[in-house]
């Protein structure tokens, strides 16, 4: 549904053991799709859209179109990833909504006045918004933090 073609961002399908990587993923940009259960359905269908697929599941370890993560901690999944992705280099942090993972689109300040904190819409010009949830998104200290950790995360070498 909201297949982007042409995208060369990488694109992911989580399985139900990953779902708060999926969340960072989204956060950092990234097409990804989450199976809260185990679906072969969407297993099918990521493989036509060329997802990869994320897992724990070891039986999938020999299927080219799939990653299994041995590692427990999100930082370490996450640095396993950008080692065979290089996603560090690919970020596009909050351009994509962390709940439905629809692409954000940009919204001007007086057209959320209403919906965000005064302080806030009197504060900051740039928002973006879910087209699906309408959830609205905007830089703050909390997204600052966010980013930051990204980059705390891609800088240590994974394993260490
Ligand atoms: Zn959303």
């Amino acid at each position: 549904m909201s297949k982007t073609h042409s995208d060369p961002q990488a694109s992911f399908l989580c399985d139900q053991n990953l779902g708060r990587l999926a969340r960072w993923l989204r956060i950092m940009g990234f097409d990804t799709e989450y199976m809260r259960t185990w679906d072969e359905n969407a297993l099918k269908r990521a493989r036509t859209d060329g997802r990869i697929l994320l897992t724990r599941r070891r039986e999938f370890a020999s299927d080219r179109q799939s990653i299994v993560l041995k590692h427990d901690f999100l930082k370490d999944q996450l640095r396993c990833l950008d080692k065979r992705l290089k996603l560090s280099e690919k970020l596009q942090p909050y351009s994509r909504c962390s709940i439905c993972n629809a692409s954000l689109k940009y919204v001007k300040a007086q057209d959320v006045k209403n919906l965000v904190p005064e302080y806030v819409s009197t504060t900051r010009e740039a928002f973006v918004r879910c087209p699906r949830c309408l959830r609205i998104y905007w830089k703050g200290t909390h997204t600052v933090k966010m980013v930051d950790a990204m980059h705390r995360i891609f800088s240590t070498r994974a394993g260490s």
